[in-house]
């Protein structure tokens, strides 16, 4: 996966004023604002597929109710677009989520960089709206780092990157190693299946913990 920032996500970083005074959040959406395996499962089951449980990715866990086996690799994009299309705009919403959201905008601004398909934008900054959380959205595609630096370069003030896949803090770490990176996965169940992200700042596990952490460093900042 190319590190470089992809051509389809420019003209959304263009479009994004950022001031350099203000400290910066920059959060995911699926499993950090929003329940995407709780709307995954309800999905699956109308597939007649599961989700086995048994490590933290899709691949190899996703397997057909009729013979337990496992869902072909080459099968999940498909799946996955198909899923965004039903149910990207009924995920429900990470609690805590919009509400420490808006106490930490009064003295931060917060930008949303999601993976999701950039076809599905509008749905999610739809239910980003329903959900209270009417914050900008990026429909990123690949790998979050070089996306991430664009973002934070010439800030004078802490920036913070949540995101519940170790891939993308080793992505920021690598190329914006001076974001404060916090690993966080809304889902109980998934979080239990995984330590935290090597390359991430800290490890936290609900949105009260991620507001008083972030608070924390903005005070010390004062
Ligand atoms: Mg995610």
């Amino acid at each position: 996966m190319s590190s470089q920032i992809h051509e389809d996500v420019l003209p959304q970083l263009a479009a994004i004023t950022i001031q350099p005074d203000r400290p910066l959040i920059i959060t995911d959406a699926d499993e950090v604002l929003f329940h995407f395996m709780e709307g995954l499962e309800v999905f699956l089951e109308q597939q007649d597929m599961f989700f086995d449980w048994s490590s933290f990715a899709l691949h190899g866990n996703i397997r057909h109710k009729k013979d337990k086996e496992p869902v072909d690799k080459e099968q999940i994009p498909t799946l996955l677009n198909q899923f965004f299309e039903e149910h990207c705009h009924t995920l429900p919403a990470a609690p805590g989520a919009a509400e420490h959201l808006e106490l930490l905008s009064k003295n931060a601004q917060i930008v949303v960089l999601s993976n999701v398909p950039p076809k599905f934008a509008g749905l999610r900054r739809e239910s980003l709206r329903k959900n209270g959380m009417d914050f900008p959205l990026i429909a990123n595609i690949g790998s979050k780092g070089q996306v991430v630096k664009h973002l934070a370069q010439g800030m004078k003030c802490p920036v913070f990157f949540i995101d519940d896949i170790p891939m993308n803090h080793s992505s920021v770490s690598k190329h914006a190693n001076h974001v404060e990176r916090v690993h966080f996965i809304a889902d109980k169940r998934l979080a239990s299946l995984l330590g935290p992200a090597e390359h991430s700042s800290v490890r936290l596990d609900s949105w009260p913990e991620i507001h008083d952490h972030i608070q924390f460093i903005l005070n010390k900042g004062i």
